[in-house]
């Protein structure tokens, strides 16, 4: 009787052994956690492109935030007391341009003391159409600054961020070659866009004519004139398609392509995304051969 007692105790003893390495193993990994998750370094960025181009450069080494959320129009947007305070709390925060965001210029101005800052636009040349990174040959520019600034805030990564940039190089010059060659032929050359002034850094590097229905941002009214002269231009051509964007309505662009008979082909900006896009996180190369698909859809050029 007694014996067995002893071996009820004993494999209680066991029992309770067990479980308190449970709980012990637990609490080191939560404490772990935790310690990675304090540990991990926070960027705050304007919108997507410099959003995705973090991410990317980055592999998730950083946690990033957009201020602009998914589906807002950049050039006029403004944010919230929320996002300066946040601002004061972050290791880094990235945007393009003054003159593209005067929002995130004000942020800029006061973020924290400790708060490292990084205006994209400060590296490239300058053009008349402020959306710098719709010029291919800026993109290794850009991704080179982004990955001195990211090693700066994470030198422990430094390695990795080299390696992740030289990978996005090769992408971007493959990208230039696909079109230049796959632009070079095309039956049209003039691209008719339903949208605002962000293409032209795109287009005409490879020779091919832009007209839109704004300027630079999504504001102002689109004058009835202007429709009818994009409408008349269209036919003259003999055009067979037009492009739009997803920040203008699409009911401008059908009234103009029923007019006209032509196809409605989507052009991306990057500069703001679909909430669809975002939670897929679509890559600036992926939505960029989203455009070269379209253009050499609605150009006709010959296929490679
Ligand atoms: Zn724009």
């Amino acid at each position: 009787m007694k014996k067995k007692i002893a071996w009820i105790c004993a494999g209680f003893m066991l029992l309770i052994g067990l479980f308190m390495c449970l709980v012990l193993i637990h609490s080191y990994r939560t404490q772990q956690n935790s310690h990675a998750q304090k540990a991990q370094a926070k960027i705050i960025v304007s919108g997507y492109v410099p959003y995705t181009l973090v991410r990317q450069l980055s592999g998730n080494t950083v946690s990033v935030e957009m201020i602009l959320p998914p589906g807002a129009e950049p050039h006029s947007f403004e944010p919230t007391p929320g996002t300066l305070v946040a601002l004061k709390q972050t290791n880094g925060f990235i945007y393009i341009s003054d003159d593209l965001e005067p929002w995130a210029l004000d942020l800029a101005k006061n973020a924290g003391e400790n708060t490292r800052l990084l205006r994209l636009a400060d590296s490239v040349e300058q053009t008349p159409d402020p959306h710098i990174w719709m010029r291919l040959e800026n993109m290794p520019i850009l991704a080179e600054n982004i990955t001195e600034f990211l090693k700066e805030i994470c030198p422990q990564f430094a390695k990795n961020y080299t390696q992740n940039l030289n990978r996005f190089k090769s992408d971007i010059y493959r990208l230039q070659q696909d079109f230049a060659t796959s632009l070079k032929h095309c039956r049209y050359r003039k691209v008719v866009h339903i949208g605002h002034l962000a293409f032209e850094n795109l287009l005409i590097p490879y020779g091919l004519q832009l007209t839109t229905l704004s300027g630079t941002s999504h504001e102002g009214e689109h004058s009835v004139k202007k429709l009818i002269g994009l409408t008349r231009d269209i036919k003259r051509q003999g055009l067979k398609a037009i492009f739009t964007e997803n920040m203008v309505s699409g009911r401008l662009a059908e009234v103009v392509a029923r007019e006209t008979d032509v196809t409605i082909l989507p052009l991306y900006p990057i500069e703001h995304i679909s909430k669809q896009d975002f939670e897929n996180n679509v890559t600036y190369v992926e939505l960029m051969r989203r455009n070269l698909d379209s253009l050499k859809r609605g150009l006709q050029c010959p296929a490679f």
